[in-house]
């Protein structure tokens, strides 16, 4: 083995890098072996034992991992530009196919999180990594660390902070869960994922400019933190739930909120299917699990309600609030329901660009 080797990650690869040496993806110090890989597939578990639901692989081409299996250590650039180490210990492949029927449930590529996975390079690399630069995106700004979040809860007292995830424009529904969070705790950590989506997701201009429309104007923002997550969104449904959790986790937050169908996409998974996985590794998470149902409208009820506390739901009385028709009616170029989501964040987000594109 002679001399360093250098390989050109991509802005994905490089977010995942920078999530590591954050320490976001904790206990996780470097990209997965092959050991560690199909432990997380098999079990959802590290070979330790610690929950780990999602695997978190460095993709690279096969001329790529002969130079990098030639070379004592490995530079890694963006850019051009050193921005971390990687310590490459382990070169493997796995089975596709069926590593995503056990990771996704499914192993249909018009699943985007199926999709992603199987666009990625044939060869895996494990191993620890350093991170030397942190990465100076576009969306890096609005990007609070670990250590920051911890700080930040630190400085304000709080003991019991809910974290929440999204990847949309705030309707009334996301405002609803986060108002009955803050019932009950000392604060709220708003974390948008902002890293690759798929195609007509939205952009993390518009949800951040919804985001501090709402946090500006209708919440106490002395109780909520705004940051985003800049990673990969999976599309992994239960399983990303848990993985969500340890993230936040590891931001410092004690609570996590999984709603309905969390993190799921097109109706792959159950409504309720992430519920159901997180209850399985209770206790072990490091962080406790807010379950809350689905809010939606209720014109008898008059107000946004869930099945726990409306007995009208299936009925022509009630109207779900889905992402899906809250993009279709921004995307026509209509008003949506005032109801459905507040005036004053459509008119934050007017004229930014809506969506991502493919
Ligand atoms: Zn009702």
């Amino acid at each position: 083995m002679t001399g360093r080797a250098q390989l050109e990650l991509d802005r994905n690869q490089y977010l995942e890098l920078e999530k590591i040496g954050l320490g976001a993806f904790a206990p996780l110090d470097g990209f997965m072996d092959e050991a560690t890989f199909h432990s997380v597939v098999e079990t959802m578990r590290l070979p330790s034992g610690a929950v780990f639901p999602l695997p978190v692989v460095l993709d690279v081409s096969e001329a790529d991992a002969e130079r990098m299996q030639a070379s004592a250590g490995v530079d890694l650039t963006y850019d051009g530009e050193v921005v971390g180490e990687l310590e490459p210990r382990d070169f493997y492949s796995c089975d596709r196919p069926a590593a995503v029927r056990q990771v996704y449930g499914t192993d249909d590529d018009s699943h985007p999180g199926v999709a992603f996975f199987n666009r990625q390079k044939p060869i895996f690399v494990g191993g620890p990594v350093r991170l030397l630069k942190r990465a100076s995106f576009d969306i890096s700004a609005d990007e609070l660390t670990p250590d920051e979040t911890r700080a930040i809860f630190a400085e304000r007292g709080w003991q019991r902070v809910v974290g929440f995830q999204t990847r949309n424009v705030p309707h009334r529904a996301h405002e609803y869960l986060q108002r009955v969070a803050l019932e009950h705790a000392d604060g709220l950590f708003v974390q948008p994922l902002v890293g690759h989506k798929r195609a007509g997701d939205y952009t993390p201009q518009v949800v951040m400019a919804g985001y501090r429309a709402l946090v500006g104007q209708f919440l106490p923002d002395n109780k909520v933190v705004l940051g985003i997550l800049s990673t990969v969104m999976r599309y992994a449904g239960p399983r990303e739930a848990v993985f969500h959790a340890l993230i936040r986790r590891n931001y410092g937050c004690t609570h996590f909120i999984v709603g309905r169908d969390h993190a799921g996409v097109g109706g792959w998974y159950g409504r309720y299917e992430a519920h159901e996985l997180t209850r399985r590794f209770e206790g072990d998470l490091g962080i406790e699990i807010m379950r809350l149902h689905g809010p939606y409208f209720c014109a008898v009820c008059d107000g946004i309600v869930t099945e726990q506390t409306c007995p009208h739901q299936g009925s022509d009385v009630t109207h779900e609030i889905s992402g899906t028709d809250m993009r279709r009616v921004l995307v026509e170029g209509h008003q949506p329901d005032s109801r459905l989501m507040r005036p004053q964040i459509v008119a934050a987000i007017d004229g930014l660009p809506l969506f991502v594109e493919d």
